[in-house]
């Protein structure tokens, strides 16, 4: 098929095209002592290193630089087709996850985790989704690293996109805000300051799985910080985990959103996701 870029090209082949070296020419050895410097150059510019060429949790793994995202601003309400799972007043669509009730305190239009009670996910299951959830870390901060303002957000329950206050708080980059658990960091450190209200904006599709229970397609996740893309169409691994390499287990097409305790009283509000058919 013909398109615009190959109109240019064959307009030039008659001229400037044929007047070129071959392309394999570029790759020449040089012969002058003036080249070698210049080669040996090239051949060391670092290439973006990828998710797996540093061990999970590393804290040499560079850290992504900071961006001000801006000032918080208040929730804007939901688009006329999106499920709410929680407008500030209720639980009514979330559970334990031994299916007793919620238990996470609910007041002043937020639910805030109640450490030690456990996750809470939504009755429904889900697959590919967009979902738009506000959190809050504790302010003023208590603890360092992994253990200041930390909790997730657990697409289909196996799947965690990091929350964490990362405001000035130093730990491996894979488990900052915005990162994919133990796989990939944010491109950015977006965050707002503990006490903030922050967004995130999340667009997800969900592993596909052979009969055979053989990963045929990998989950991706595209993921906005207060607005500001961490994630873009990233392949998920498998399964985030703690400290070692994740890999698939086959399940469900659909499955809950979980929401973690991880000791920390972080708050969440307007939470509100859309299904993609
Ligand atoms: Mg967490």
């Amino acid at each position: 098929m013909r398109n615009v870029e190959c109109g240019m090209r064959n307009c030039c082949e008659g001229s400037i095209a044929k007047r070129r070296p071959p392309l394999h020419s570029a790759f020449r050895i040089p012969h002058s002592a003036f080249a070698w410097p210049a080669l040996l150059a090239l051949v060391s510019i670092p290439v973006p290193m990828r998710a797996q060429q540093w061990s999970v949790n590393s804290l040499d793994r560079p850290r992504p630089p900071v961006v001000d995202p801006g000032p918080e601003r208040p929730p804007v309400p939901p688009p006329s087709d999106a499920t709410v799972l929680f407008d500030g007043r209720d639980l009514s669509a979330w559970r334990s996850q031994d299916s007793t009730p919620a238990k996470w305190i609910v007041r002043d239009g937020y639910v805030e985790v109640t450490p030690g009670t456990g996750a809470i996910v939504t009755k429904r299951g889900f697959g590919d989704i967009q979902l738009h959830i506000e959190w809050a870390a504790p302010a003023p901060p208590e603890g360092e690293g992994q253990e200041r303002g930390n909790s997730g957000v657990f697409l289909m329950s196996a799947y965690e996109i990091q929350v964490l206050d990362s405001y000035d708080n130093v730990t491996y980059a894979d488990g900052q805000a915005g990162a994919v658990y133990g796989q990939t960091p944010p491109l950015v450190n977006a965050s707002r300051p503990p006490g903030q209200w922050q967004t995130y904006d999340i667009v997800f599709h969900r592993p596909r799985f052979a009969p055979d229970g053989a990963v045929r397609d990998s989950a991706r996740v595209t993921v906005f910080h207060n607005g500001v893309l961490v994630q873009d169409n990233m392949v998920i691994t498998g399964r985030t985990v703690h400290g070692r390499r994740a890999r698939y287990e086959p399940h469900p097409d659909a499955l809950p959103l979980l929401l973690q305790d991880h000791g920390a009283r972080v708050r969440y509000r307007d939470i509100w996701i859309r299904e993609l058919r």
